[in-house]
């Protein structure tokens, strides 16, 4: 009789459990630990790398070594992102509901491409973003139970490039519906866009040259007057307007685009607008800061990232249709093997149809964990917080003679120069980045180099601003001292 293979060796339950509870420490000491480290890794290229072993393990190593290899090799060469002392480009938070709702997904092991791979991961997603509509103010036109909707995808940029598709798809008439491209469509943006916008263009087809970029106010806020007249001439010229996108909250300073007017012009000549709101819409959570929404109900679509502002770890973006027959007009394809009687009967949602990739993963349960465990409350108090904190860091900047805000605060984010070249401001940033004790990173307005930063640390305390800012004045005045 043959002997059947052993297969490999799994790690029992009870192993599990025990590395499970390691890994669970381990990660309750990092979180304690973060606030020392230095927040940027202070490592050249190839530093990593050339301490692994140039060849995988043939036989199984012991879990131990491997965390003593995270700790030794790895962390070193983190940045930090989830240290308090953390204030570049724009947060990526977590929290630890969140942290154990990625586990626990990771542990479900989910493929929710089709309501029938798992009924669960596709209604908590819908109940879940329906919950977001009503938490952020959003139109009832997203609400599922219209003929809009919302799905989670990985990233704005791919929700920027799915509301792409979908405004080309609208765009086709009769039977050139899903034929593609046609050379005539143009599409609008800001300057201050973010580039994921350009990349969807390439990505659809479109081409980048197909984009236009149009110019900003003095609060780098996209020109209504300067997309209306770039609209008309592209119109004259026999070209196809079908897309423009609007920030609310931009990546350089948050400001946020005039959506409802802009909304008016797309009205006006059938475009799609989309708003991309990625991490300045977390605000829209507290009363005060809904403004920021205002007229985000003239648009075809919207996102907004809780894996940036609102404790969720990345990747988690909430895109919203108002409409969903083109969303999924662009993405459907059924093969033979999807097939079932659930789809068939038209009764339920099938979210692959609504992103680029047939599988998705358990996203929602992150975003439940972390709507659960903190309640809607306690999302308002950390971005009341974390503006609070900006504000009072902005309003010491304005009053030390050495230093100018180089825009106007929005929200979590501010920016600011130190007096004197753009070449001196480098240095500072530099120096503070190298110190470890903080990050920072910078932008250009104006044409002039600004350091940016952004409050939206899920630990981040009076304290660290605090100490930042004595940061920023202590090496000030040893760029002084050295005769910057
Ligand atoms: N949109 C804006 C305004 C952003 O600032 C960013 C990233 O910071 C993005 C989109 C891209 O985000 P994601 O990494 O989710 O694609």
């Amino acid at each position: 009789m043959s002997k059947s293979n052993p297969g490999p060796q799994h790690w029992s339950p009870e192993t599990f459990r025990r590395h499970g509870h390691a890994a669970i420490d381990w990660l309750a000491d990092y979180m304690t630990q973060v606030e020392s480290l230095p927040v940027m890794a202070g490592v050249k290229p190839g530093d990593i790398r050339n301490q692994l072993p140039g060849q995988a393990p043939t036989d199984p190593e012991a879990f131990e070594d491997i965390m003593s290899d995270l700790d030794t090799v790895l962390v070193p060469g983190l940045m930090n992102w989830q240290s308090p002392n953390f204030f570049g480009y724009f947060p990526a938070n977590t929290s630890p509901p969140s942290i154990l709702g990625e586990l626990l997904s990771a542990g479900l092991g989910q493929q929710g491409m089709l309501w029938q791979t798992s009924p669960a991961a596709t209604e908590l997603e819908t109940q879940v973003l329906d919950w977001m509509v009503a938490m952020l103010g959003l139109p009832e036109t997203f609400l599922s139970t219209g003929v809009g909707g919302g799905v989670i995808q990985d990233s704005a940029s791919s929700a920027t490039l799915c509301a792409l598709l979908a405004a080309r798809e609208r765009s086709h008439t009769g039977s050139a519906r899903l034929d593609g491209i046609d050379s005539a469509m143009v599409a609008y943006c800001s300057t201050e866009t973010h580039s994921s916008m350009e990349k969807a263009m390439a990505v659809a087809g479109l081409g980048r040259s197909r984009l236009r970029k149009i110019e900003t106010d003095k609060a780098q806020r996209l020109s209504v007057a300067a997309l209306e007249q770039t609209i008309l001439e592209d119109l004259d010229r026999g070209l196809k307007p079908i897309f423009v996108c609007a920030t609310v909250g931009t990546t350089s300073t948050l400001a946020i685009d005039p959506v409802d007017e802009i909304g008016a012009l797309c009205a006006r000549h059938h475009i799609w607008l989309h708003v991309d709101a990625a991490m300045a819409g977390t605000a829209a959570l507290c009363d005060e800061f809904r403004s920021i929404h205002k007229g985000v109900e003239t648009a075809d679509s919207y996102c907004v990232n809780p894996h940036k502002w609102m404790l969720t770890n990345f990747d988690c973006d909430c895109f919203y249709v108002a409409d969903r027959e083109p969303l999924i007009a662009a993405l459907t394809v059924l093969p033979e093997y999807l097939r079932n009687e659930a789809s068939e009967k038209g009764d339920v949602i099938d979210y692959r149809d609504w992103q680029i990739p047939l599988g998705r993963r358990f996203r929602a349960l992150k975003l439940w964990m972390v709507i659960r465990s903190y309640g809607v409350k306690a999302l308002q108090q950390l971005v009341r917080k974390h503006v609070e904190l900006a504000t009072n860091l902005a309003a010491k900047i304005s009053n030390d003679a050495r230093f100018e805000l180089a825009a106007e605060p929005n929200l979590n984010l501010l920016c600011f120069r130190m007096r004197g070249s753009d070449r001196l401001n480098q240095r500072l940033l530099a120096r503070l980045n190298e110190s470890g004790r903080l990050f920072l990173t910078h932008t250009v307005i104006g044409g002039q180099f600004a350091i940016r930063v952004c409050i939206g640390q899920t630990y981040t305390e009076l304290r660290h601003v605090d100490a930042a800012w004595e940061e920023i004045q202590s090496s000030a005045t040893e760029l002084e001292g050295e005769g910057q």
